[in-house]
């Protein structure tokens, strides 16, 4: 019998060692190059304001493929080369099947197992659908008691437990019986520390992921095995496993470390203020009009309410009295 928690994070290893995830889902960096141009001028925009440090590290979280990097490099070179010049690629990546991918594309990246070896110095972190695959905990409310899930034999097993710690930025008050509360401890630690960071070295950090603006009680857990849902508990590293990202948790825990938080917003509304659309057009026109039609529905996928714009959101942190961040204002 294994926590869930300790269950998530041993099946999404073995999951991303042995397969090529992105046979299972698509992300929105495979979906646009434009998705990854925009994070590469945030992170330039925001270089600047910090008052260009040199060197700065450029870190990404979880870089899959590579491709959003890729994407963010070619447009910080062409809009603004000083700051290519400056910035030292940091990746932090536990697959060493990706990390052998990312070396492909970024051959003088250094890479991380977490945050902690990173070198202590002025940063810029960009994450995209990173903190939905750090492993979680489940408790159950059962009358006036809780129960946490552990996992035996495939199957969800029930284990009295205390209450769970500071649930979801909320209390447990009014959480009805048989409800489910989710609390991330790994996300927690992560965001904490780079908030920590970034209240000793100047910088900006930017988190793009899914899940509610406000917490709530529910069961998010999910697993995509080709593109479709399958059973989470089902043969271990089959399957992608992800959770909703408690943003609202994430922000009170950066501010508590005493980073500036901004947000969270739709990454819809993100993504349109900082050009999503008129970098399509531009790109488009230069296209066959069948190219152009998919590059514009494309851009729509991911900043329609309805498609990827609401469901996921932007969530940035910085040094304390950073003026406004692009996007954010
Ligand atoms: N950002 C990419 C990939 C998202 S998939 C994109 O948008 O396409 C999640 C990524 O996080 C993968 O690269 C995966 O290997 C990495 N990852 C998952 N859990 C991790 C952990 N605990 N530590 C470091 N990297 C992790």
């Amino acid at each position: 019998m294994e926590r869930l928690d300790a269950f998530m994070a041993r099946a999404n290893a073995a999951y991303y060692a042995k397969h090529d995830p992105f046979a299972d889902f698509t992300t929105a960096p495979e979906i646009t190059q434009v998705f990854g141009e925009m994070l590469g001028l945030w992170a330039a925009v925001v270089w600047q304001s910090l008052g260009a440090p040199d060197p700065v590290l450029l870190v990404e979280a979880g870089p899959g493929r590579g491709t959003l990097m890729v994407d963010a490099l070619r447009a910080i070179e062409r809009a603004m080369p000083a700051f290519r010049a400056a910035l030292r690629l940091h990746l932090i990546e536990s697959s060493p099947r990706l990390r052998e991918q990312q070396a492909k594309m970024l051959p003088d990246a250094q890479w991380h197992t977490g945050l902690a070896t990173v070198p202590p110095a002025p940063l810029i972190l960009l994450a995209n659908e990173f903190l939905d695959a750090l492993p979680i905990r489940q408790f159950v409310r059962r009358g006036d008691a809780w129960a946490e899930r552990f996992v035996a034999d495939g199957r969800f097993v029930e284990v009295a437990s205390s209450a769970p710690p500071r649930p979801n930025g909320g209390g447990t008050f009014g959480v009805p019986d048989g409800a489910i509360l989710e609390y991330n401890a790994s996300s927690r630690d992560f965001v904490g520390a780079v908030a920590q960071r970034l209240v000793t070295h100047p910088g900006a950090a930017l988190f793009l992921d899914y899940g509610p603006a406000v917490s709530a009680p529910g069961d998010s857990l999910q697993a995509l095995r080709a593109g479709q849902p399958t059973d989470p508990l089902g043969p271990l590293g089959e399957a992608d496993l992800t959770a909703h990202v408690d943003f609202a948790a994430l922000a009170d825990t950066a501010r508590v470390a005493g980073a500036t938080v901004h947000g969270p917003l739709p990454q819809g509304v993100f993504l349109t203020r900082l050009g999503l659309f008129q970098r399509t057009g531009v790109l488009a026109r230069r296209q066959a009009p069948a190219r152009a039609a998919a590059m514009i529905d494309a851009a729509s996928r991911l900043a329609e309410p309805d498609r990827m714009g609401r469901l996921f959101k932007a969530l940035a942190l910085s040094s304390p009295l950073t003026k406004a961040l692009p996007g954010f204002a």
